[in-house]
């Protein structure tokens, strides 16, 4: 019997946050066992920069073919479906010449769509193919209800999204016929959050069907896996990690991130076009942290400006590599665990001085991989894979759907036009900020002074029963 291992080819994937070493992982078992990699950083798509972007030096790469790196211009915005297609022919080419694919990435959602091909990820920015396919009944309803210039909106989606600082009307038209549409999908993004938005009006376009409903069909597709595969996961823990990703931000300082911004900048400024208030940091290489940080040093160079700056810096490193080991956890070893014909190992790659015994571990588990040979649980490798490993569980891919749901906090929406929406699952917590409290109490202090006036008015005309703060309760 041929089994599905039997026609998959194989592919490493090392996955992993920032500064626990996934290239030189990559590159140990590139050369032991005969393999190139390709590039999963959204960050090092883009051409020079190699400070700011954390790229491997020509040096550490040992003669190691790598794909996929300073491909794009900075100033360009990168997409998933660029560098999946890219990524696709290219691993055909590596199989094709008898040698192992390795492929190496922050971007694990990146990562995610090439190893699970039947799992879209709706929740990023990335242009899909432009063509359109007839509506489904359901959506068409949807779409005859609509008025003519949501519907000419429709027809005509922007290539990119607005930025709500810009452009805040066309943002929130976006987000009201994403409403229109699929009011499922919209509840979950704040209408400022135009990329998801934009990115879901194109699934519908694309799909001819409401993006929670493509969503909800996964459910019937058991979960595939593209090729045959080894996840090598090197994990530090947060107390080593930490003092690491501060250290390599002082060394990055020392290579020339400065001079790197101030290219950056003058990029920015040269793609910007004139009316654009501020560059915006959360698209394409404008996102690597370092450029934002340093932006009030830039704009007056101070001692203590820098100091801020590089803090700042720190603090966004750390916080990234959270978030990095957040989706690994969350949503990526959901879908590994789950998938068949793919393996997960940790490697912990907290002390840095033992790495002959990482690099044993990983070639060995990569050699048995590759010759079928038995391979030994994950928590035989380390301790940690207990912990990192066995909690995850495969949702649904329709449950994302009642998750990130935004409700409006009355209280703390001063504008009705741009609602301050809070995420459901946060909404206790949001209760406690010191923001929602200091409207509860300047709410508490307007009721009493309407207390006072009504006391005062009902003073001099007798009794008169006004009920004006009944309507406010529902709002604490
Ligand atoms: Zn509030």
């Amino acid at each position: 019997m041929f089994s599905s291992v039997a026609t998959k080819r194989p592919l490493v994937a090392v996955i992993g946050t920032t500064g626990v070493g996934k290239s030189r992982v990559a590159i140990d078992v590139a050369l032991a066992c005969n393999g190139e990699v390709i590039n999963a950083d959204a960050m090092q798509v883009y051409r020079g920069l190699d400070t700011i972007t954390n790229k491997v030096t020509d040096e550490e790469m040992k003669g190691v073919p790598h794909h996929l790196m300073g491909f794009k211009e900075p100033g360009e915005e990168s997409f998933v479906t660029e560098w999946l297609t890219m990524a696709l022919e290219t691993i055909e080419s590596i199989h094709k010449r008898n040698k192992l694919p390795i492929v190496v990435g922050g971007t694990s959602y990146w990562l995610q769509n090439l190893l699970f091909p039947n799992r879209i990820v709706t929740e990023t920015n990335s242009a899909i193919s432009k063509t359109r396919a007839k509506p489904d009944p359901q959506l068409q309803v949807a779409l005859d209800h609509l008025d003519d210039d949501s519907l000419a909106l429709f027809n005509n989606l922007p290539e990119r999204p607005p930025t709500a600082g810009d452009d805040s009307e066309q943002t929130m038209r976006l987000w009201k016929l994403l409403d229109a549409l699929d009011p499922e999908m919209a509840g979950r993004w704040h209408w400022k959050d135009s990329r998801k938005v934009l990115r879901n009006l194109e699934i519908i376009a694309e799909k001819g069907q409401k993006a929670s409903e493509v969503i909800k069909g996964q459910d019937k597709d058991p979960l595939e896996s593209r090729y045959r595969t080894m996840v090598l996961w090197p994990f530090s823990e947060d107390d080593i990690l930490y003092p690491r990703l501060d250290k390599r931000v002082d060394q990055m300082i020392k290579s020339g991130l400065l001079e790197e911004i101030k290219t950056l900048q003058k990029i920015s400024s040269n793609h910007g076009d004139s009316t654009s208030t501020s560059v915006d940091y959360s698209s394409g290489i404008y996102q690597s942290i370092g450029f934002k940080e340093f932006h009030d040093y830039l704009s007056s160079p101070s001692e203590e400006a820098f100091s801020v700056s590089v803090e700042s810096m720190k603090r966004a490193t750390q916080k990234y590599a959270k978030y990095q080991t957040k989706w690994i956890r969350s949503k990526f070893l959901p879908l590994a665990q789950a998938a068949p014909d793919t393996h997960t190992y940790v490697l912990d790659t907290s002390n840095a001085d033992q790495w002959g015994l990482i690099e044993e571990n990983a070639i060995t588990l990569t050699n048995s991989f590759l010759n079928n040979t038995p391979l030994p649980p994950p928590s035989n490798i380390t301790p940690l894979a207990d912990r990192l490993l066995l909690s995850s569980t495969l949702s649904k891919p329709s449950a994302a759907l009642s998750l990130q749901r935004k409700i409006p906090c009355k209280l703390c929406s001063t504008d009705p036009s741009d609602p301050f929406l809070v995420n459901e699952a946060e909404w206790n917590e949001h209760l406690n900020t010191k923001g929602h409290q200091r409207m509860v109490k300047s709410l508490k202090n307007r009721e009493q002074y309407m207390e006072y006036l009504r006391r005062k008015e009902l003073g001099s005309h007798g009794s008169q029963n006004t009920g004006t703060m009944g309507s406010n309760a529902d709002m604490v």
